[in-house]
């Protein structure tokens, strides 16, 4: 196929030229992508098809137009161009500042060396992808090629674009494009059943199991088995098992292999990611294999997502995750001794951050709603204490036996062994 020089003029099917500025990639998918300005200097981005007929190409970018921008995060056509006898499409323009989503679980360079994404960060922004999936689902429409390459993310500002707008199809219609093979579903990637929205329910957990594990959920040292066909497609299509697969440990994640990789982060971090994380990861790549009805849905992963982040916390000295309910006294990755927050409990348990307010409900078995505590520095040597909020005094009791009385606005302080009266409730420190 013929790349357009830069300066190319192209016109557009309502009226508006475009110039290009330069190619930005290359026969990836099914065209190539152009940096362009428009009359106004506007900047856009212009993808032209290598293949497809011109008429089924035409009507599959106006389908995407009519149907709008279902939410922010999808890239959707603008306009339609026509050049050489082959039809491309304007869509918005996505800068520098946006990587690729491969960044989850590669990790991003800092001063020379690779460091994963801040641990809340990375929750966030696959939250920002699960949300916009569960926007699409709404609309009843799905994504048939989700990969990492067509997720990019703004990490200063935790925003997502998602890409290849030409794959989103209305899920009646027949799939016309091939997804990237280990985000697809075995029987997808061997071709026994098209591609269809079921996909993306196989993709995002993969995604997601990716991002927090490091590694791919079928890809362990079953790739090191002498096999007489593509060794991607025995792991992904013919002889998929869950590297963690409760009843066959045939896959399991290898520390250190001869192709260099070396998933023992995985093997720690499925050490102390919690149960609800790895029953729903079986669901899918156990289960749900080949049973979509089995996977769970996307708000599933959502309240998931939103689960890890209020149980964990993380090291102060390197930002490696770990879980509230852990019995670590030393981070496994940087070795340095674990710092856990402390916990309020009453009726309930919580953990103590400092600046955060603590509500009637969030430790006592109660529908009323009402600030408590919030936690704040105190005047005894820079120790963490309670602010009394709306409640009018509150009881210290001092492991010796004594007790103090505060009032409302003033700061108890916090004595592990202590304990606290207030109205009819005792809290204690854990
Ligand atoms: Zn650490």
């Amino acid at each position: 196929m013929r790349t357009l020089f830069k300066g190319t003029v192209v016109h557009g099917q309502n009226g508006n030229t475009y110039k290009i500025i330069k190619l930005i990639s290359q026969g990836t998918g099914q065209g190539d992508i152009y940096k362009v300005i428009n009359a106004r200097k506007e900047v856009f981005a212009f993808k032209l098809f290598h293949s497809g007929t011109k008429d089924f190409n035409q009507r599959l970018i106006e389908r995407l137009m009519r149907r709008g921008q279902v939410c922010e995060a999808f890239v959707t056509p603008l306009d339609i161009v026509e050049v050489d006898d082959r039809i491309g499409y304007i869509m918005e323009y996505i800068g520098l500042e946006y990587v690729s989503a491969a960044v989850l679980c590669n990790g991003i360079e800092k001063n020379g060396i690779i460091v994963n994404l801040p641990w809340g960060l990375k929750l966030a922004l696959l939250a920002r992808i699960v949300e916009s999936f569960i926007i699409l689902s709404n609309a009843n429409l799905g994504i048939i090629d989700i990969k990492f390459d067509n997720i990019k993310l703004d990490l200063n500002n935790c925003q997502i674009k998602i890409l290849d707008t030409d794959t989103i199809i209305h899920v009646n219609d027949k799939a016309s494009v091939r997804g990237t093979v280990s985000f697809m579903p075995p029987d997808v990637m061997t071709k026994r059943k098209a591609p269809d929205k079921d996909n993306d329910s196989f993709a995002i957990p993969t995604i997601i199991f990716m991002s927090l594990y490091g590694s791919h959920p079928l890809d362990g040292k079953r790739r090191l088995l002498p096999c007489n066909e593509n060794i991607d497609m025995y792991l992904f299509g013919t002889h998929p098992v869950y590297v963690f697969n409760p009843t066959d440990s045939s896959n399991r994640p290898l520390p250190q292999d001869e192709f260099g990789r070396n998933q023992q982060q995985t093997i720690d971090k499925h050490k102390k990611y919690p149960d609800y994380l790895k029953k729903a990861m079986e669901a899918v790549f156990v289960d749900g294999l080949y049973d979509s009805r089995k996977r769970p849905s996307m708000s599933d992963w959502l309240d998931i997502l939103e689960r890890l982040y209020n149980d964990s916390f993380v090291c102060e000295n390197c930002g490696e995750e770990h879980f509230l309910d852990t019995k670590d006294k030393i981070c496994g990755v940087c070795k340095q001794e674990l710092l856990k927050p402390i916990f309020i409990q009453s009726d309930k348990a919580v953990p103590l951050f400092n600046g955060m307010t603590i509500y009637s409900d969030d430790i006592w078995a109660t529908t009323a709603h009402y600030e408590v505590f919030k936690v704040v520095p105190t005047k005894y040597d820079g120790r963490m204490g309670l602010q009394l909020m709306i409640l009018d005094r509150a009881n210290l009791k001092l492991a010796g036996g004594d007790v103090k009385t505060f009032v409302n606005g003033e700061a108890i302080p916090i004595f592990l062994d202590s304990e606290i009266e207030i109205e009819s409730h005792n809290i204690k420190f854990i």
